[in-house]
């Protein structure tokens, strides 16, 4: 047993033009020098303000604090006491968001120790092959025509294809003010240049206030065969995302910021989702969305994460899929069709895919580590 005696926050930032822009990279190392990293998808210098802040009481605790001396196996443990610890700052949010970025951590460096990988510490494999949803976005700056995103598009489904990727998400940027009409033609488009034998999904990106505009476009729809309608609504809107559940065939998702698992129980309880989608780096890590996935599970919900981030939340990704039964998907950011340079090089090295899938591997914890010469660029002061 190896217990945890350093705990760093390190903020890395690199400037692209799209959304991935930084991270908050989490590493706990133990007492022979072995590490995990974890990361989360916040504003870096409030999560790093989080590590720093001052213990006043038993509720109002330096999350540092609660770590330092503890056994890294004990991932369940240390998260309720990280969740007790933290009452007073909130348990929704930026501070789910560190929990998430620690608990990772925890899993790699715990699975590294004992040289097991991270989906046998989530309980063991339940399908032999992680299977990705690849999200595409050209751009996110949602400039440019509509033809010309249709094209850049194009280039990102033959790749797709020949990559025999089996499920890929499509988006179109609100900056792009289009019609709806015009929306429900471009996912036309994009489904006959697909073809039909890969698994369609599309983010709205939290389109409309009336859920009927929502109805109407997606029973426009219906004949193209979405897997799943991703943020048609405010993320809060529980009402709007019951009604336009009860009215189309589609599978309507949400919950993608969802943090902690009872936030996702208020989803499960009101909204009539058919899927639930939060982000590992946020929601509060592997330990929380394993308990979110069981949980879903007895309501017949899957629990498709979102994932956005760099290599570490790709991995952990694949972690979690390999491990739980009630998820077709889990969202991958791919390099080859994502273009970020934190996203490609923060960590090494990078999974092969075969034939659009992620065998399972013996790799101890995530199966990934640091690129240092990268880290040491763009660690932001
Ligand atoms: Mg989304």
């Amino acid at each position: 047993m190896a217990l945890i005696q350093k705990v760093e926050v390190i903020p890395v930032e690199f400037k692209s033009t799209n959304w991935d822009q930084s991270t908050a990279l989490i590493k706990i190392t133990d007492e022979n020098g072995v590490y995990g990293i974890g990361e989360c998808d916040g504003p870096v210098h409030v999560i790093e303000s989080i590590f720093s802040m001052e213990s006043a009481h038993m509720w109002s605790m330096n999350p540092v604090e609660i770590l330092l001396g503890r056994d890294p196996v004990e991932t369940s443990a240390i998260w309720n006491d990280l969740y007790e610890g933290l009452l007073w700052q909130g348990r929704q949010g930026l501070i789910m968001f560190a929990i998430a970025g620690i608990d990772i951590a925890l899993h790699d460096l715990a699975g590294k120790q004992h040289n097991i990988p991270v989906y046998k510490r989530l309980g063991g494999a339940v399908r032999n092959e992680a299977v990705p949803y690849m999200t595409l976005y050209p751009d996110c700056s949602g400039r440019g025509t509509l033809s010309q995103l249709f094209k850049e598009y194009e280039v990102l489904f033959e790749k797709s294809k020949n990559m025999q990727v089996e499920a890929v998400k499509l988006a179109i940027m609100p900056g792009e003010n289009i019609s709806d009409n015009q929306l429900v033609q471009f996912i036309k488009d994009a489904r006959n240049s697909l073809g039909d034998d890969m698994d369609l999904m599309v983010d709205f990106l939290y389109r409309w206030k009336d859920p009927y505009d929502a109805i109407d476009v997606l029973k426009k729809l219906e004949n193209v065969n979405l897997y799943f309608a991703e943020a048609l609504l405010e993320h809060d809107d529980y009402v709007g995302h019951k009604l336009v559940s009860s009215k189309t065939a589609t599978r309507i998702c949400g919950a993608e910021m969802a943090t902690s698992f009872k936030e996702v129980m208020q989803w499960v309880e009101n909204s009539g989702v058919a899927i639930v989608q939060p982000d590992i780096n946020r929601c509060g890590g592997l330990t929380e969305v394993k308990r979110i996935a069981q949980y879903c599970e007895a309501h017949s919900i899957q629990v498709i994460p979102h994932g956005w981030k760099t290599g570490i939340t790709a991995s952990a990704g694949v972690h979690y899929h390999l491990s739980t039964p009630n998820a077709k998907y889990f969202e991958y950011l791919h390099p080859d069709l994502y273009a970020s340079p934190m996203r490609r090089d923060l960590v090494k090295p990078e999974r092969q895919m075969k034939a659009g899938r992620f065998v399972k591997d013996l790799k101890p914890g995530l199966g990934i580590d640091i690129n240092q010469s990268f880290l040491d660029l763009h660690r932001s002061k």
